[in-house]
């Protein structure tokens, strides 16, 4: 197909389109813009364009329907006109504003035409997948939807094993066959949101938007069993390795390749045929502060009694606790933990004492139960920490005990009973 257009059909039609008088564009799916004329960036100005929006209207009977795009910078959205096109209507040609450019027939004969260039543009000839320039082109702005969704990105990088026998032994055109079925086997096992690049010679590249390097690793694991139990034809059998990593939410293009590269490159050396990943990756760290988060003690402004004394403490006492729980969970060392925890069993005796001696001020009728559960709440915690020292109890189980039965539920049930004292002497 690459060889029915002439080169300078080619220039041509990319003259006519960059020219064309109303604003056109070229998206692929989920890649936002890829190319777009003058007029365009003369309504749209520089700003970065995302994805059309998926929501689409149904197309009329003309092919084109309303769809709106999103400029990255202000979140605003414009609306336009688009229609699918190319390659499994993977590619949208949009025009804006709605209804003008859709009436003319110029649009329709450029259509056909674009579609190949772009297509021509962004894929590899020999095998149909995204080429490597595509990805350049289009790797920045998945990373910033990544980012901004918090979702993990990872790439998994596929390497033929021994290719340059396959060609010694069968020839270059059984090795193309070989490239070629590589890929077809590699589409069955990706989703549909996943995209296949070739990255070089025999080398392929799985963009894996959503997954950390574990869910890379697994379809990096599923594309490595799927091709050593293929028939292919002439070459017969044929393994892969591959390297997998996720961006680690920072790191420049060539720092996550090159780690990539590294995983690519242990699992040729571990003997071929596997699947190595770099544990690093943003997900651990989102994972890790979605879950201490969820550990984390939440103030409540209903949680103030009105006693300015009492209310300082309690707050400082959730303070600390969620303090001891990043200790723990941090992995800040022992030492560290062992002090945060201290810390916070001293604070809770001097808030006990402070806490009596105010109930008694005011004769509280229930002060007696009261100071007998705080002996027994402190009493628990020292005999815990003891263990903890001695190795007999995990620090788990302590922090536990502080956070939960000290700190939350002896304030959110005994404490509660007593809070009617301040509120009649500051009603
Ligand atoms: P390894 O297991 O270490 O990856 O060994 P290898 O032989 O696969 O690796 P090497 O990188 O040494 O060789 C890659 C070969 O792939 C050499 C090159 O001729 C061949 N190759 C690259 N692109 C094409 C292509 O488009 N068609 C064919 N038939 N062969 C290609
Ligand atoms: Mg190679
Ligand atoms: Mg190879």
């Amino acid at each position: 197909m690459a060889a029915s257009v002439h080169p300078a059909r080619f220039d041509e039609i990319h003259e006519a389109f960059r020219r064309y008088p109303e604003p056109l564009a070229l998206a692929g799916e989920g890649t936002g813009i890829v190319q777009a004329n003058e007029a365009w960036w003369a309504l749209f100005g520089a700003a970065r364009l995302m994805p059309l929006d998926p929501e689409e209207a149904p197309a009329g009977d003309d092919g084109w329907h309303p769809a709106r795009l999103r400029l990255t910078g202000t979140g605003e959205t414009k609306p336009v006109v688009a229609r699918r096109i190319g390659p499994d209507g993977r590619v949208v040609l949009a025009a804006a504003p709605p209804g003008m450019a859709a009436q003319d027939g110029v649009i329709e004969g450029l259509q056909g035409r674009v579609a190949e260039l772009e297509r021509l543009a962004a894929t590899d000839h020999l095998t149909g997948a995204w080429n490597r320039a595509h990805f350049e082109r289009t790797i920045a702005a998945e990373l910033e939807r990544c980012r901004a969704g918090r979702l993990p990105v990872s790439l998994v990088l596929v390497d033929i094993d021994h290719f340059k026998r396959v060609n010694d032994t069968h020839g270059h055109a059984a090795g193309d066959a070989v490239l070629r079925e590589l890929v077809a086997v590699m589409r069955t096992r990706i989703r549909a949101s996943d995209l296949l690049f070739r990255w070089g010679g025999e080398e392929f590249a799985v963009l894996v938007s959503g997954a950390g390097w574990r869910g890379a690793e697994r379809v990096a694991e599923n594309l490595r069993q799927a091709v050593a139990g293929h028939d292919f034809p002439v070459a017969g059998r044929v393994t892969v390795s591959a390297g997998a990593a996720e961006h680690d939410g920072e790191e420049s293009l060539p720092a996550w390749f090159g780690r990539l590269d590294a995983a690519l490159y242990a699992a040729k050396a571990a003997g071929r045929d596997r699947v190595l990943a770099d544990r690093r990756g943003s997900s651990d760290a989102w994972a890790r502060e979605a879950g201490r988060s969820a550990l984390h003690l939440a103030w409540q402004e209903a949680y103030e009694c009105g006693e300015a004394t009492i209310d300082d403490e309690h707050r400082e006492l959730f303070a600390l606790a969620n303090r001891a729980i990043d200790a723990t969970l941090g992995g800040g060392g022992r030492e560290g933990v062992l002090a945060a925890l201290d810390g916070l069993i001293a604070h809770v005796a001097r808030h006990f004492a402070d806490e009596e001696a105010i109930l008694a001020r005011l004769r509280y009728g229930d002060l007696e139960p009261h100071r007998r559960a705080h002996e027994g709440l402190v009493r628990r915690a020292l005999w815990l920490r003891e263990r903890v020292g001695s190795g007999e109890a995990g620090m788990g189980a302590l922090v536990e005990f502080l956070a939960q039965d000290v700190v939350a539920r002896h304030m959110l049930t005994m404490d509660r009973a007593f809070f009617p004292l301040f509120e009649r002497r500051a009603g």
